[in-house]
């Protein structure tokens, strides 16, 4: 019977949700759930001086939201917890223990400033830095010395003369390197807390896992994770690197360049769905079979596999996610769609704190009207502004609208309508349209551009009529009377 497959996504408690941490975890997500196998979610939080506090719970939250559901972490026992690397020290220590007992391992007492002038002295002499042995091969004594010295020892691990460790990536093929390149390496610090490279292999195998899927900035982190693996004949898993993305410029990104958004966070905030990061992340990497680009949950479980994952990194276009985001805002309930709205507007000053029952009937109303164009929830503000504005500009072109010789006489004709209308509606008011088109003879663009154009100042925007009604009547009475009124003045 072949193993279940287990693969988990590992991250540091260290900021927000990058969008490469959450295509990580997607790519592991949709592999765990197309073979049928479980996904563990696990906090690597060993590197203490990086960790930030909070981050951790934003994490869970934002993954929460991105949807990867996961089958075991730490809000979810799968029974080979804890599920958080702090929280699993005395495990570590058994293990570190035994390496050291078998010589696998041993301490080391250089002190920070002794290895910082060894690896500048192998610099100046054009070496590339790496441990230079010093305590490989202390005698008790020595160990004795340095206890009563008062040193405490890290612990690093001995690596094996003259090897060869090839990584069998499912990405990027077979990768080897030579041992000989890497210096004896720490895995517990002095304080007692493991490194990662340490902890990660003891989880892994201990959890189970069958699958490691990560970044390509951990394939050089491999062979001495698969070093570790081998000192206690544990079974390695196989390896997947998935490839960087890179900014439109073809750069690396920088998770301090704020110039792009690339936190899960500020993508929820601005009110893009879910689904369409899902979607969108999913193609960073992976293509599917055919030409394809909207994909449910469901389609991408389905479909998913790591021979289809390219080795060449992805692209970030921000004008793609908006895209797929706006395909399924337009598909989205105006329910959802007014919520992710409502507190832009409401941040803006366009709409109060607490919102009446009619005032949320308006809004959906008016998401609606917008839904077509809107790229993600907090467009809204801009796209709305004029229903909120006490009066209107009219920018050249508007002007040259109004000047136009009928406009007096549509603009008389429509005020009367629309101040005769008895039940306002969207209905009543293309009925008012009608009516003053027979009333003066102007139909099509002559009637219509004017009106547009003197309520809201655009000669382009959504449904007139609909427009129009959730403007409500006294706004559009005034802005008409404006231009009556103001005639001269306005068209100027
Ligand atoms: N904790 C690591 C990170 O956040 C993940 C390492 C791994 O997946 O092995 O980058």
């Amino acid at each position: 019977m072949s193993k279940r497959i287990r693969v988990r996504f590992a991250p540091s408690p260290t900021g927000h949700l990058h969008i490469g941490g959450a295509r990580s975890a997607l790519f592991n997500y949709l592999f765990a759930r197309h073979h049928g196998g479980d996904f563990v979610v696990r906090i690597e939080d060993t590197d203490q001086k990086r960790n930030v506090e909070d981050a951790e719970a934003k994490l869970i939250e934002s993954l929460r939201w991105f949807g990867t559901e996961w089958d075991e972490s730490i809000d979810k026992d799968g029974g080979v917890g804890p599920y958080r690397s702090m929280d699993r020290l005395d495990v570590y220590r058994s293990y570190i223990d035994r390496l050291v007992a078998e010589g696998k391992a041993y301490p080391c007492y250089c002190t920070e400033e002794e290895l910082n002038a060894e690896r500048e002295a192998q610099k100046e002499r054009g070496e590339t830095p790496r441990y230079a042995g010093t305590c490989r091969n202390l005698t008790p004594e020595q160990i004795q010395a340095y206890e009563a010295e008062g040193r405490k020892a890290s612990i690093r691990f001995r690596v094996l003369e003259n090897r060869q460790y090839t990584v069998h990536d499912h990405i990027r093929g077979e990768v080897t390197f030579e041992s000989d390149g890497i210096g004896d390496f720490v895995i517990c610090r002095p304080d007692g807390i493991p490194t990662y490279n340490f902890a990660v292999v003891i989880d892994d195998a201990l959890m189970k896992i069958t699958h490691v899927i990560r970044g390509e900035e951990h394939l050089s982190n491999t062979p001495r994770q698969l070093m570790i693996y081998e000192a206690f004949e544990f079974e390695a898993p196989e390896f997947a690197h998935v490839a960087l993305i890179l900014n439109p410029d073809g750069k690396k990104m920088s998770k301090r360049d704020e110039s792009l958004i690339q936190f899960m966070e500020q993508y929820r905030d601005l009110g893009y769905l879910p689904e369409a990061l899902m979607n969108f992340l999913v193609l960073l990497g992976w293509s599917p079979e055919e030409e394809q680009e909207i994909f449910t949950r469901e389609e991408l479980i389905e479909k998913f596999s790591l021979s289809r994952v390219s080795k060449s990194p992805a692209i970030f276009d921000i004008h793609k996610l908006n895209w797929m985001n706006n395909h399924y805002i337009k598909q989205a309930s105006a329910e959802r769609i007014a919520e992710l709205c409502i507190p832009h507007m409401q941040k803006a000053g366009q709409l109060p704190e607490e919102l009446s029952e009619e005032q949320r009937r308006w809004t959906e109303r008016l998401v609606v009207l917008y839904q077509e164009q809107l790229e993600y929830a907090a467009q809204i503000v801009e796209l709305a502004a004029m229903f909120f504005e006490d009066g209107v500009n009219y920018d050249e072109e508007a002007k040259a609208v109004l000047a136009e010789e009928q406009v007096t006489d549509v603009m008389k004709a429509f005020h009367e309508e629309v101040t005769s209308i008895e039940e306002y509606s969207a209905d009543a008011i293309k009925g008012a349209l009608k009516s003053v088109q027979k009333a003066t003879g102007h139909k099509g663009k002559k009637l219509f551009m004017p009106v547009r154009v003197a309520v809201t100042g655009f000669t382009h925007g959504r449904d007139l009529n609909e427009t129009l009604f959730l403007l409500g009547r006294e706004t559009v009475v005034q802005r008409i009377l404006n231009v009556i009124n103001n005639y001269e003045r306005v068209v100027k």
